[in-house]
């Protein structure tokens, strides 16, 4: 058997940074922070046991920067690195790096991120486990000719997606026949400048959907699951409110679809936490796989507040070689959990980013309410990376006390110096629509339609 991991170099940033210096601590693991220069006073370097500076501010030379880190994992003695998500979380070539130089990596192998990182690929080996998939082309989709046989098929509005998409981009909604060869190669040459990858394909566009995923963790024996999140409130198809469980999976859907992710993780022979994404139809009821995040996701903490287990210790204790020591009976279910991305952006401003230096900062505290962030007073905001700069997840025994107690903590939290999101949230949850539970993926964009008109 592996030896149980002794130190972690995290190769990330910001709250996420924070979350994984956290569970090292608790489990007696050395933990070792990989930094760019300009996160140098940062409180997640101050926080972690030991620190390096793998480059300055510019993604592409840190924290993008495969070499760069192995080296630094080398040069400290890492016995793994945890990439947290984005930047390298999903790059099998730094994975397939990590496992040519003998460096522990907590998530799966370069093979199966290589292999679910395709979203084309993902979908055929879902179809091969027996998931629905959204209706579409059977494979990429280049020519123009080809496009217009499938959208016939599909139906028009249709969706092109990027191959190698994530974040919400690659991402194209195309309305008529007409200006489908255009759009084509519109996102085409888009994803092979965003992605280094031009491969797209189509799906149909469902209109009245939400975005439901399950939560899956794997120590290649046993794969459980840890129920559903609910990420239906999202503007421009990027989460800003998730919540545990959904309010409209009931018990008999919930084991349906966690069924079909634990499928396809065992088809892949998937190791570690990972996402399996679907579009839930309101209309239908029926639920299509979109694509799996192989990674430990945003939004987490719903998830390990409604089930009290530790998502990232579960990553680490599995990335050591030691079993998973749950049965899926172990998991179990209790009240409701909420998030809110609290970003540095200006909704009033069309959501521009709003960087700066923190001046006064104030937690929200009480009963069932936890606020993952780096913040503090001081804090600079730096404006090379992305806006989220906390998470406010609260829990209740129901997804009313949850909602309730999320506005007395927004409004608790104060964060000078820079423009949030904050408030933001406290609209969304006050709003009927949000609070009834029915709503659908472009409820945020209408809503925004409504506040707007509503204003002098
Ligand atoms: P990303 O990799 O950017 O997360 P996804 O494939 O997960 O991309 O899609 C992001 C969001 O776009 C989904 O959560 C959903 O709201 C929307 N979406 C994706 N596929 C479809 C579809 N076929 N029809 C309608 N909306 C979709
Ligand atoms: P998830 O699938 O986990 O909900 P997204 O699809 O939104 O998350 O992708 C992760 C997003 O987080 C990316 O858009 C990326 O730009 C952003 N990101 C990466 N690292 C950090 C970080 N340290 N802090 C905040 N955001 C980050
Ligand atoms: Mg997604």
């Amino acid at each position: 058997m592996t030896p149980p991991l002794s130190s972690v170099l995290i190769a990330n940033r910001g709250e996420i940074a924070l979350r994984v210096i956290r569970a090292c601590k608790e489990l007696g693991i050395r933990s070792i922070l990989a930094h760019s220069e300009a996160d140098r006073d940062s409180l997640p370097v101050r926080l972690a046991d030991q620190s390096i500076c793998i480059g300055p501010a510019a993604v592409n030379l840190s924290y993008r920067n495969a070499h760069a880190i192995v080296t630094a994992a080398q040069l400290t003695g890492a016995s793994a690195i945890h990439p947290g998500y984005g930047f390298l979380s999903e790059n099998s070539d730094f994975v397939a790096l990590c496992e040519a130089e003998g460096v522990g990596f907590v998530g799966p192998s370069a093979e199966v991120i290589r292999r679910m990182g395709d979203k084309i690929e993902a979908k055929k080996i879902a179809r091969r486990a027996g998931v629905p998939t959204v209706p579409g082309s059977d494979g990429a989709i280049s020519d123009p000719e080809e496009a217009r046989r499938v959208g016939e098929q599909v139906g028009f509005p249709l969706l092109i997606k990027a191959a190698a998409g994530g974040g919400g981009r690659g991402l194209r909604v195309v309305e008529s026949a007409e200006t489908l060869a255009a759009d084509l190669a519109e996102i085409m040459a888009e994803a092979e400048v965003a992605f280094g990858d031009a491969s797209v394909y189509i799906e149909r566009y469902l209109t009245d959907i939400r975005h439901i995923e399950i939560q899956v963790i794997s120590d290649g024996v046993a794969t459980l699951h840890l129920g559903e999140r609910d990420c239906t409130a999202q503007r421009r198809n990027q989460k800003l409110i998730e919540e545990a469980p959904s309010p409209v999976i009931d018990p008999a859907t919930r084991e349906k679809i966690a069924r079909a992710a634990v499928a396809l993780c065992e088809e892949v022979g998937y190791v570690n936490a990972g996402t399996v994404e679907f579009v839930y139809d309101n209309v239908s009821g029926e639920h299509y796989f979109i694509e799996m995040n192989t990674r430990i996701q945003v939004e987490h903490p719903v998830t390990e507040m409604i089930t009290g287990i530790d998502l990232i210790k579960l990553q680490l204790q599995i990335a050591g070689g030691q079993p998973l020591g749950l049965r899926q009976e172990d998991v179990q279910i209790r009240g409701h959990a909420i998030e809110c991305r609290v970003n540095a952006e200006d909704a009033a401003r069309g959501f521009a980013p709003s960087p700066g230096t923190i001046t006064g900062f104030r937690a929200p505290g009480g009963f069932g309410v936890r606020l993952d962030t780096h913040l503090e007073a001081g804090a600079s905001i730096p404006p090379f990376y992305d806006s989220m700069v906390g998470k406010l997840i609260c829990w209740g025994r129901d997804r009313d006390e949850a909602i309730a107690r999320a506005l007395r903590a927004l409004e608790e939290l104060r964060i000078d110096g820079v423009v949030t999101t904050a408030r933001f949230h406290e609209e969304v949850l006050n709003s009927p629509t949000f609070r009834s539970g029915a709503f659908n993926t472009g409820y945020i964009a209408e809503f925004m339609k409504v506040q707007h008109h509503a204003q002098p």
